[in-house]
């Protein structure tokens, strides 16, 4: 043994002993090598990657039942934006825990299928202050600021009190209910001097297929009782974190109506209409 190596004695389930020793078989390396690489790719697992359950283009077209579990969600990522089975609510993921908001909030801390959600491991390189908000637009142009390119993506953080917000959330739609549709039947509702944070990823116009192309804020208060989806909000000071995010993982359905749904039509107009 030299050096620079150590010993590391664990109990794992035999299933995945097998799997290890057949993979390291197969690729004729030694059983330690295979092993500390996997371990190697899970330790310095890139801050700056969003994990994203299916499509923008599928929750357009009316694919939202759940495909992928949310502890599966959770595993990549502790912040981030989404909906649930039959667009009932708005997803805020925040601090590693998953919210279901419609006006008020509650924390979800089962273990359910996510037709589509977006999340990264938050890890803010870069932190300022905005002052005198009096709309959503103010914001967006003070974090375009922090946004050195429109080709990447961005998580943002924003804390504070706010003075109002206006917020939303889609209704829960019948089984196979296109988003807009979902969207025109939304519950609005406002909220004034409260405190709390807006979840925000920002995702270039590029990606529309795949993303919500734009600034996407999701709201929730500091005491987790109330959040949505925000159309506007004023503020007298906001903290800001921001993080560049450069890789993209996407995991998409392997089954059920997502495999036969027809993805043709650019979904752009219509999340420019519904998000
Ligand atoms: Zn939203």
């Amino acid at each position: 043994m030299n050096a620079d190596e150590a010993t590391l004695g664990i109990t794992i389930p035999s299933t995945l002993e097998a799997a290890a020793r057949d993979l390291a078989s197969k690729r004729g390396v030694l059983i330690d090598d295979l092993v500390a690489s996997a371990l190697h790719e899970y330790l310095h697992f890139s801050p700056s990657r969003i994990y994203q359950i299916s499509t923008s283009v599928a929750l357009v077209e009316g694919i939202n039942s759940g495909s992928i579990s949310s502890s599966t969600l959770l595993e990549h990522g502790d912040f981030g934006l989404g909906t649930f089975d039959g667009l009932d609510g708005e997803m805020v993921i925040l601090d590693g825990e998953i919210y279901q908001a419609s006006g008020s909030a509650r924390r979800r801390s089962d273990d359910f299928p996510v037709p589509f959600a977006s999340v990264t491991q938050y890890c803010e390189e870069a932190v300022f202050q905005i002052n005198q908000i009096t709309s959503l637009a103010d914001v967006e142009v003070a974090c375009d600021r922090y946004r050195p390119s429109d080709n990447l993506f961005y998580a943002l953080r924003l804390d504070g009190v706010f003075g109002n917000i206006h917020a939303r959330a889609v209704h829960p739609a019948q089984g196979g209910a296109k988003l807009l549709d979902a969207a025109q039947s939304q519950l609005e509702f406002h909220y004034h001097n409260v405190e709390g944070t807006l979840v925000c990823l920002w995702s270039p116009r590029y990606s529309s297929s795949f993303s919500i192309p734009g600034y996407h804020f999701h709201f929730l208060s500091k005491d987790r009782t109330k959040g949505g989806h925000v159309l506007n909000c004023t503020a007298g000071q906001l903290r800001v974190g921001v993080q560049t995010i450069s890789e993209y993982d996407v995991q998409l359905p392997k089954k059920g109506t997502f495999l036969k749904a027809d993805f043709s039509k650019d979904p752009a107009s219509v999340l420019a209409k519904a998000e």
